[in-house]
């Protein structure tokens, strides 16, 4: 741990830490930035309202959305710039486009994350991220807090990129896991030994799914492949050594809320993941609605640190629909299909019939022997899984299904 004072202070503690950085960041804020001001008042929400970590409930949520349209109605930043600015020292640009102004002051609290997954003052990095987004300038202002020095080789030239980490024996790598094995597979295709020639020992993974078999494949380089959630607007959460889901930082609140009516949810109970980074005064987010789906866990780690965890990313708020009141994920019927090799395409279809929400699973299966169990295998899966009952398993011609479906299709008409 960077910090053991407050990474491992109790939970009662930091919840009121978190209470009265809360406090100081809305009033700071609604004083300094008047986009800001202007959406509290709207919202009929005061500073001096917000004592407590539970107070945040009163913020509104603000999207991507409406980030991108506050900086086009009131350019540059939409009136959410809270430092003066020649403050600024960066300005990061990230999907939308959303300009994110930067003070790297704000980014002590994110170095635990990277202290966290292993970076160690002394180290060379190689940081491959487009220096355009806040993975890389992020990165960048953690890894110089800690005292590693960076190599800015940027994406793309994978055999430059081998004769640098070798011939500087890097230690340290930032970029997506795939990106880092491509470097190792052009190691090895230039006759290298990658274990013996190179000094690699940890790498912030980040902006890309980190599947298992991209995983493994990087472990068998006895790399502990550590992962890092990370928004593009540069909200993060890490793994320790542990890999239990990804340690929340003590100075962001993380909440999980039901997507469609904002409420707060529980350890375990799944729903957006919404971020307020109680440290960034530069350019402040307030309850930022990331459209992530995960949950979160408050059982104990054993490294030592007291935060709640963030389980597995399961998918984002708009690819996901709520039938007869339970959520259905994409991910989830995805997991349930793998089961059967013998279907090739597959696509749960929700519809509306007699006032009921009416759930299809559409099968093309090469095999047509067996569709009975096949169909009853399908939706116990299903019900197992989401806890849903399955109304029809449809066996549909092949190339009926197209190719670039979406996994959850929503056809209920909503007036
Ligand atoms: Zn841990």
């Amino acid at each position: 741990m960077l910090d053991p004072k407050i990474e491992a202070m109790p939970r009662a503690e930091r919840e009121k830490y978190q209470g009265r950085l809360l406090h100081t960041i809305v009033r700071h804020a609604y004083e300094k930035a008047p986009g800001w001001k202007k959406r509290l008042d709207q919202a009929g929400v005061r500073p001096a309202d917000m004592r407590t970590v539970k107070d945040i409930e009163s913020l509104p949520i603000i999207r991507k959305d409406d980030i991108v349209r506050l900086q086009r109605e009131s350019p540059p930043f939409g009136g959410l710039l809270a430092a003066p600015p020649e403050k600024i020292e960066r300005v990061a640009v990230a999907p939308g486009p959303i300009y994110l102004p930067l003070v790297t002051a704000d980014w002590k609290t994110s170095t635990k994350a990277y202290y966290g997954l292993g970076f160690r003052k002394g180290y060379k990095a190689i940081n491959t991220f487009s220096y355009m987004y806040m993975a890389s300038w992020g990165g960048d202002t953690c890894m110089r807090r800690i005292g590693v020095a960076i190599i800015p080789t940027g994406v793309g030239n994978t055999e430059l990129q081998v004769q640098i980490m070798r011939e500087l024996q890097v230690e340290g790598f930032a970029g997506t896991p795939s990106f880092l094995l491509n470097i190792i597979r052009k190691a090895e295709d230039l006759g290298f030994d990658f274990r013996k020639d190179f000094r690699l020992k940890v790498a912030m993974l980040s902006a890309e799914k980190f599947t298992p078999a991209l995983k493994q494949a990087l472990k068998s380089y006895g790399l502990t492949c550590q992962d890092l959630y990370g928004t593009a607007e540069g909200h993060v959460a890490f793994e320790c050594e542990h890999t239990r889901g990804y340690h929340m930082l003590d100075e962001n609140i993380w909440e999980v809320v039901d997507p469609k009516t904002g409420r707060a949810l529980g350890p375990g109970e799944q729903g957006e993941l919404v971020a307020t980074a109680l440290s960034f005064k530069g350019f402040p987010l307030l309850r930022f609605g990331t459209g992530d789906l995960a949950y979160y866990m408050d059982d104990p780690c054993p490294c030592g640190r007291t935060s709640y965890r963030i389980g597995p990313l399961l998918g984002r708020v708009e690819d996901t629909t709520k039938v007869r009141g339970a959520w259905v994920f994409p991910r989830q019927v995805e997991e349930v299909m793998a089961r059967f090799p013998q279907v090739s395409r597959f696509q749960a279809v929700v519809t509306r019939q007699q006032n009921r929400d009416f759930l299809t699973v559409k099968v093309e299966a090469a095999d047509t022997a067996n569709r009975d169990n096949l169909s009853k295998a399908v939706a116990d899966g299903i019900q197992d899984l989401c806890r849903l009952k399955v109304d029809k398993v449809e066996f549909v011609g092949a190339g009926t299904i197209p190719a670039d479906r979406k996994t959850l299709v929503d056809e209920r008409p909503w007036e």
